[in-house]
């Protein structure tokens, strides 16, 4: 489960996500949805640790900066970096040591089947195009068996077989149990699986529920969107 409790950023003068709070269940994928410069990066950014903010944030029962939070999650950023002399394989291997997964070599093989990279497994990860960083980072993160798992921007860049397996992999992990959270300004991308939406703009949450709540509004996701993202005349 994860649990985000009063989360302020301030960059210097600008108040970048304004006091949020809410949880992703077990079993659920829940998506962030906002214009640009709404706080979804912030408010990833601060879940995984990566910066300075005020606020509470937990992890299975953990807080996010701790050890026993990061055995339980991963993070696929938006923007994917890579070891420049690391193999794709050395890539996944590497990721599996430092979680301590020592059976993993099979889910490894599916992995790389699964995202078109079998045949690539030694292009090193400075020989790799932008996409391909995306799946390795994918790769990497669902190697670990993550009980929280966090995607920024997910579908950018990826070709449509790899959208619609990353989309299965998302669903298997649901099934699982595990909670996901998937940032996006890409309402249809998403708009087949959520259970969960939080809309923000201005660095607030202007609309949260469940597929349930929302929909006896009778509205689609995107009319919802902007009803609370666009200036009232
Ligand atoms: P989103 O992901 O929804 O597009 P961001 O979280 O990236 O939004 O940005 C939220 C606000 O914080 C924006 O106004 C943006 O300009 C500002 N911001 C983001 N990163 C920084 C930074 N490193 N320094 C200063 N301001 C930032």
């Amino acid at each position: 489960m994860l649990l985000v409790k009063n989360l302020i950023k301030k960059y210097k003068n600008e108040l970048a996500v304004n006091n949020i709070s809410f949880q992703v269940d077990e079993g659920e994928i829940a998506i962030l949805l906002g214009p640009n410069g709404a706080g979804k990066s912030t408010t990833i950014k601060s879940i995984v640790g990566l910066l300075k903010y005020d606020g509470y944030i937990e992890i299975c029962g953990y807080k996010n900066k701790t050890i026993e939070a990061k055995k339980v999650f991963s993070y696929v950023p938006e923007v994917s970096s890579m070891f420049d002399l690391l193999t794709i394989y050395e890539h996944i291997e590497y990721i599996a040591a430092a979680y301590g997964i020592v059976d993993y070599k099979d889910q490894a093989e599916e992995l790389l089947k699964r995202f078109d990279l079998s045949d690539k497994r030694n292009k090193l990860g400075k020989e790799l195009s932008k996409g391909m960083m995306q799946k390795v980072s994918i790769c990497c993160a669902l190697i670990t068996h993550p009980k929280v798992i966090l995607f920024d921007e997910p579908l950018m860049g990826l070709d449509p077989k790899a959208i619609k397996e990353l989309k299965k992999a998302i669903v298997e992990l649901k099934e699982k149990g595990a909670s996901i959270l998937i940032s996006t300004h890409i309402i249809d991308s998403v708009d087949d699986f959520w259970d969960k939406v939080l809309i923000m703009k201005n660095g607030n949450i202007v609309l949260a529920g469940t597929r349930k709540e929302l929909m006896s509004r009778n509205e689609t996701l995107e009319e919802l969107f902007f009803d609370v993202t666009e200036e009232k005349e």
